[in-house]
């Protein structure tokens, strides 16, 4: 039995134990096993929604100003454990502190857009809609709702969901990465400290069998997913079947265009950072590039190629550093597979990092950055989802040919487009066919207060995450229509539909 620390499951305020199977959690930047991570069975995820909904009744009935003060409280939190909660993202995923710093200051927006809850809540009003008839329309709390998120952003996505759902009068289940849980399993024990009520919000670390669980339950309301797109097809399917509101987003291969016009060593630094920051580990990162013409593309490739060749690689802890480790042994074999295949397929390897060393981390899950050049749209590497620090460029034409090559791939979460030209780049956002669209901005995740998601084959539901649709997704509208007829005064049965005619 393994001698290492045990990530226990979080349920009703404590850590808890639970099920049989667990596996080892690894430093990516060493390639060793730090932690043992336990995995949920049935009956312990069941314990978790039980949890949930016994909760539920009293935290409903909690005023919304209270609720929303708990997310106050964990924004100050979230701040004083800065350090450690970088340090602990970065610990497991292998992401560059600055860079978990960032994640975790967008997860804050998050909590800071949730403590709004109750302005958010008031819901609408008419008087008067027949005679001495008043009618409102409310948002009621779900019941016990859930999230099953992935390993890229422990921090951050977890708090896409699980504070809006709570400020709104839902408990809540959460089921993180089982590849770097640590940080996720922090923040809910600093929420608990920040004032949230035991079982109000609750994890469970594990697999299939957790997610299965949460899928099934009837006590479970509504389930947001974030991950890969193959899961997130399969989580809204099962969990509309189980009668569930579901929203599932997916994954993503985000094209930058770059037109003729565009100042090309601008739109390089913009794209050394979306493509290689968190090693391309990133939904909203940018692994290919559209360059406009022959010129655009030789400039665009030979201003890459220079960056690329001051970037350090090393651990995600050790200062300088731009890119860490890919975050498993086995997510690394797959990009360097991929690597490998772009060759093969005939793409042009410009910068090839399949044999980066990092002193000192010779274990670790190392890949350099990888630029191709002349990807073509029948490839391998043009086609899926990489989710490393693997770079495509691809020439074309014209801006339609652009569009037509980004609204023909399957995935659409988002898009961007350099260029000078306002004409074009308002053609370009008001037409391409994916929700998220950056003019001069290569990552444009939008703000706490407006709501993230994909088009196609990206997002799985109707609303998107966090923001103003997050609101949408955690209630449901009740319409009360109310009379008080004066006291006295007898009034005949109406056989025809109510009017106001
Ligand atoms: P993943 O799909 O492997 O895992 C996501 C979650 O699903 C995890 O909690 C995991 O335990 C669970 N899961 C995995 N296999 C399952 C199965 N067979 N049945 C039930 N549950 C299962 O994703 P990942 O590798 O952790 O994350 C990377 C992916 O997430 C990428 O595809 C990326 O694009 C995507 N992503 C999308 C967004 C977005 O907003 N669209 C944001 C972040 C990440």
């Amino acid at each position: 039995m393994s001698q290492l620390p045990t990530i226990a499951h979080f349920i009703d305020g404590k850590p808890t134990l639970g099920g049989t199977r667990s596996q080892d959690v690894f430093n990516p930047a060493t390639g060793k096993a730090e932690k043992r991570l336990l995995l949920a069975d049935k009956l312990t995820v069941e314990q978790a929604i039980a949890s949930a909904q016994a909760a539920f009744p009293a935290w409903r009935n909690t005023p919304p100003l209270k609720r929303a003060r708990v997310m106050s409280n964990l924004k100050v939190l979230l701040e004083q454990h800065a350090d450690e909660l970088c340090a602990l993202i970065t610990a497991e995923h292998g992401k560059v502190l600055p860079d978990a710093l960032g994640e975790l200051q967008r997860g804050i927006e998050n909590v800071e857009y949730a403590s709004y809850a109750p302005e958010l809540l008031k819901g609408e009003h008419s008087k008067n809609v027949g005679p001495a008839m008043d009618s409102w329309s409310e948002f009621q709390a779900l019941g016990v709702t859930a999230g099953i998120t992935p390993f890229n952003f422990p921090i951050m996505v977890p708090l896409w969901m699980w504070p809006m759902a709570v400020a709104c009068g839902n408990t809540f289940v959460l089921k993180p990465s089982e590849r770097d849980p640590s940080s996720t399993l922090r923040v809910v024990e600093l929420a608990l400290q920040a004032g949230l009520p035991p079982g109000v919000l609750n994890l469970v670390n594990g697999d299939k069998e957790a997610v299965d669980t949460l899928l099934s339950d009837p006590r479970v309301k509504a389930v947001s997913f974030v991950g890969s797109t193959p899961i997130a097809e399969y989580i809204y399917a099962e969990g509309c079947k189980h009668g569930k509101r579901v929203q599932a987003l997916g994954g993503a291969k985000n094209h930058a265009v770059v037109m003729p016009d565009a100042d090309v060593p601008n739109a390089v630094s913009a794209l050394m950072g979306a493509a290689y920051g968190s090693c391309g580990e990133r939904c909203m990162a940018i692994p290919l590039v559209v360059a406009v013409g022959d010129a655009a593309a030789d400039a665009v490739v030979a201003g890459l190629k220079t960056e690329i060749a001051k970037m350090t690689v090393g651990a995600g802890t050790s200062a300088g550093v731009d890119m860490g480790p890919l975050v498993t042994r086995q997510h690394f074999e797959k990009v360097l597979g991929y690597v490998n295949q772009g060759v093969a397929e005939g793409a042009t390897l410009v910068v090839d990092g399949r044999n980066v060393e990092v002193a000192g981390f010779e274990d670790g899950y190392f890949l350099g950055p990888c630029l191709f050049d002349h990807v073509k749209p029948g490839m391998k590497i043009y086609q899926d989802e990489i989710f490393g620090p693997v770079l495509g460029v691809m020439r074309v034409k014209s801006l339609q040919e652009a569009m037509d090559l980004i609204d023909a791939h399957e995935y659409g979460n988002g898009t961007c487009i350099f260029t000078r030209d306002g004409e074009a780049a308002r053609y370009f956002s008001d037409n391409i066919l994916v929700g998220m669209v950056g003019v001069n901005v290569p990552l444009p995740v939008p703000v706490a207060y407006h709501s993230f998601g994909g088009w196609k084959r990206s997002l799985f539901g109707d609303l998107h995450a966090y923001g103003p649709d997050s609101v949408r997704f955690y209630t449901k509208r009740k319409t009360i229509t109310q009379r008080w007829p004066s006291a006295g005064v007898r009034e005949g049965a109406m056989f025809s539909f109510p009017s106001t005619k």
